[in-house]
C-alpha cells in the first residue's frame, strides 16, 4: 500500500458515494454507497477485501451524517494511520468562483453553500458530507473538486446565453456545464493513449451515463460543453428532457401546470422513460427494442440521433480533431448506441472497426472507428472521477 490514501465522498440529495482510495494508482480498498436517505429503506452498503456487506439506517435523524459515521468507523477499522493524507469531496456547483480544486475552509463552505440556488439539490447535501467529514476528521485537509470548474475556462461566446444581460449580471443566469471532472479526466486518458501532448489535443468528449453531456476540448482545455445553467440541457438523458423549447414551459403553464409539475415532468419523467413510456435505463430500452417495443425504439433513435447531432456540431469549436470520446455507463458499454451514432457520422469519414468496438466494453477501453478525412479516431475511455479527485485532494496533503 502507498503512503497516500484519499477518502473521496460524493454525497448527492439522498445519496453518498464513498472510496478510499490510493491517490496514486486510483486502487479503491474499501468503496461503497449509500442511499434512499429520508426514507424508511436508507441503507449503506460496502465493499472491503473483495467481501460485500451492507447495513440498514435507522429512521429518522441525518442520514448523511449517519453515513459518514459508519464510514469513518469503517476507515478506523482499516488501521490505515497516517497512510490516508486528506479527504476529497465532490461539488457540483463552483459557479464562477471556482475553478480548480480547493481548499474547504469556513469561507470556501459558505460560498459553496451561497450557490445552493444554482444546485439546489446537490450543493446543500454535498456541504452537510463536508462538515460531517471535518468533525470526524479535524485534522486532515478536506478539498472540494468542482464539477463546474473543468468548463471555467469557455470562452464567453460560449457561456454567453441570447438573453438580457441582466439576467447574466442580476442573477448569474449563464452555461456553466457538469461533469467537468469525467471530461477532464478522459481527455487526458485519451491523450496519453494517443501519444499527444494534451496541451495541443482535441477532443468531443462524449459522457452518457444516466446524466449525459458533450464537451468539445481545445488544447486540453473546455471551450464549450452542452449541460448549461442546469444539468437539465443539452442531450436527452435517462429521465431528464434536454433541449427544448422553452416556449413549451409556458404553453404548460397556461394548460394549468404547477411549476412543480413541469418541473418534475422534465426531469424526472422525460429523457428515456418519457419517449418510451417504460423505463429510464439504457438497458432495459435495449432489451424491449430487441422484443419490438415501439416506444423503446423511438426513444433509442431520439437518442443517437441527438448524441450524433451535437457531435457533429461540436467541431466548430475546434482546429482539428483527435478523438471521439465515449465514457460514461452507456458509452462504456453499449454497443448499438454507440453503432448507431457512428453510422450517423459517416459524412464525417468514420468508419467502425467493428472487432474493436465489440471489445471495448465492460472496463475496457479502445479505438472503435477512425476517420481518415479528418485525420481522428473514436475511441472508449472508461472514466473515473473519483481518481482524480483523490489526486486533485492529495495535492493538498501535508
Ligand atoms: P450515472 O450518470 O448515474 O453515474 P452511469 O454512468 O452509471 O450513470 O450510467 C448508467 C447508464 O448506463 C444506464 O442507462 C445503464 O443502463 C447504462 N448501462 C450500463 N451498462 C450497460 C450495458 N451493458 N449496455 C447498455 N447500457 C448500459
Amino acid at each position: 500500500m502507498s503512503n497516500s490514501l484519499v477518502l473521496v465522498l460524493n454525497a448527492g440529495s439522498s445519496s453518498l458515494k464513498f472510496a478510499l482510495m490510493d491517490a496514486q494508482t486510483g486502487e479503491a480498498i474499501l468503496s461503497g454507497l449509500g442511499e434512499c436517505f429520508g426514507l424508511e429503506d436508507a441503507r449503506i452498503s460496502w465493499k472491503r477485501d473483495g467481501e460485500k456487506q451492507e447495513l440498514m439506517l435507522e429512521e429518522g435523524g441525518n442520514h448523511h451524517e449517519k453515513a459518514v459515521g459508519i464510514i469513518v468507523e469503517l476507515v478506523e477499522s482499516m488501521n490505515v494511520g497516517e497512510q490516508l493524507v486528506a479527504i476529497g469531496h465532490r461539488v457540483v456547483h463552483g459557479g464562477e468562483k471556482f475553478a480548480d480544486a480547493t481548499l474547504l475552509n469556513d469561507a470556501v463552505i459558505e460560498e459553496i453553500e451561497a450557490m445552493s440556488d444554482l444546485a439546489p439539490l446537490h450543493n446543500p447535501a454535498n456541504v452537510m458530507g463536508i462538515r460531517a467529514a471535518m468533525t470526524a476528521f479535524p485534522s486532515l485537509p478536506q478539498v472540494a473538486v468542482f464539477d463546474t470548474a473543468f468548463h471555467q475556462s469557455m470562452p464567453q461566446k460560449a457561456y454567453t446565453g441570447a438573453i438580457a444581460n441582466e439576467l447574466y449580471t442580476d442573477y448569474g443566469i449563464r452555461r456553466y456545464g457538469f461533469h467537468g471532472t469525467s471530461h477532464y479526466f478522459v481527455s487526458r486518458e485519451a491523450a496519453k493513449q494517443l501519444n499527444k501532448n494534451i496541451d495541443e489535443a482535441n477532443f468531443i468528449s462524449v459522457h452518457l451515463g444516466n446524466g449525459a453531456s458533450v464537451c468539445a476540448v481545445r488544447n486540453g482545455q473546455s471551450v464549450d460543453t452542452s449541460m448549461g445553467f442546469t444539468p437539465l440541457s443539452g442531450l436527452m438523458m435517462g429521465t431528464r428532457c434536454g433541449d427544448l423549447d422553452p416556449g413549451i414551459i409556458e404553453f404548460l403553464l397556461k394548460k394549468g401546470w404547477s411549476q412543480e409539475q413541469v418541473f418534475d415532468a422534465l426531469n424526472k419523467k422525460s429523457g428515456f422513460l418519457g419517449v418510451s413510456g417504460l423505463t429510464s435505463d439504457a438497458r432495459g430500452i435495449l432489451e424491449a427494442m430487441d422484443s419490438g417495443h415501439e416506444g423503446a425504439k423511438l426513444a433509442f433513435e431520439v437518442f443517437t440521433y441527438r448524441v450524433s447531432k451535437y457531435i457533429g456540431s461540436y467541431l466548430i469549436p475546434l482546429d482539428s480533431l483527435d478523438a471521439i470520446i465515449f465514457t460514461g455507463g452507456i458509452g462504456e458499454n453499449s454497443l448499438p448506441i454507440r453503432r448507431e451514432i457512428l453510422k450517423n457520422l459517416k459524412l464525417l469519414g468514420f468508419v467502425e472497426d467493428e472487432a474493436g468496438n465489440e471489445a471495448a466494453r465492460f472496463g475496457n477501453g479502445g479505438i472503435i472507428a477512425k476517420s481518415e478525412m479528418l485525420g481522428a479516431v473514436a475511441m472508449v475511455v472508461p472514466t473515473n472521477e473519483e481518481f482524480v479527485i483523490a489526486s486533485q485532494a492529495e495535492g493538498f496533503a501535508k
